[in-house]
């Protein structure tokens, strides 16, 4: 067992509005009270940073974006940059989501650019490797997530360590089919142990469990030695169901 303070992170994906916003984001302060024993974050469409920062402000819950541009400035219209994020008080970046690298064509090596842009700039990001489940079936999983791993598991000038890793199997996002514990724990295992071979840090490196993670088995996963913490999709935009998942994660 690793000693380190989980994770839970939501993904909000492309929903909310204001008022949703204001009654998700002020539910799960109150029932956080005083704090939580984890680290919680939740990953907000563009439009909603400015709302989301102020009011989360002062709470026990970071602010993350979705994506971030791997370009500094300039003419790329419908980007993000890392000093925009970081305006409105943005602490974490998802980095290839599946959602990114099938609906935008985003490859490894754009995956480990972006990484590498909000490392410069001080935002962590959340790496997400997954296969899918064609790749499963044919027993690719580990070639897969390891593909993806290596890919920015040496960034410039960086610390591998400095980066959240999230396995989700793209067979589990969203469809409520969740990698049972041991095939989760098997396949952070196998990325604990790449980590371990490019950095003595490895230990300090989280890694989160992603895909149909709920309040019912948020518990079993989390117990596993190697996960780390969550990224939740559909069960992050409903506070009870965060708040157990939540509290789970001790
Ligand atoms: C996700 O969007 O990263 C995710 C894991 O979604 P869900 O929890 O809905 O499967």
């Amino acid at each position: 067992m690793n000693s380190k303070k989980k994770l839970i992170a939501g993904n909000w994906k492309m929903n909310g509005g204001l008022a949703a916003n204001e009654a998700l984001l002020k539910a799960i302060i109150a029932g956080l009270g005083d704090g939580a024993a984890c680290d919680v974050a939740v990953a907000v469409p563009a439009p909603y940073l400015a709302q989301v920062q102020s009011l989360t402000f002062g709470s026990a819950v970071a602010v993350a974006s979705q994506d971030v541009s791997q370009h500094e400035a300039g003419a790329f219209t419908g980007e993000m940059s890392v000093a925009m994020l970081k305006d409105f008080g943005v602490r974490y970046a998802l980095v290839g989501h599946s959602e990114r690298r099938q609906y935008h064509g985003e490859s490894d090596v754009v995956v480990a650019e972006k990484a590498q842009r909000a490392l410069a700039a001080g935002l962590t990001p959340i790496i997400c490797v997954g296969e899918t489940l064609q790749e499963r079936e044919a027993g690719q999983t580990e070639a897969v997530v390891k593909r993806q791993l290596a890919a920015v598991i040496h960034l410039n000038g960086h610390c591998i360590s400095e980066v959240v890793v999230a396995y989700e199997p793209v067979w589990a996002i969203g469809t409520g089919r969740t990698a049972s514990p041991e095939q989760a724990q098997a396949v952070h295992a196998v990325l604990r142990a790449q980590l371990s071979a490019a950095s003595e840090h490895a230990d300090r490196i989280r890694l989160l469990y992603g895909g149909s993670m709920n309040a019912a088995n948020a518990a079993q996963l989390l117990a596993q030695p190697d996960i780390d913490g969550g990224l939740v999709g559909g069960a992050s935009l409903k506070a009870p169901d965060f708040l157990q998942i939540i509290a789970a994660a001790r």
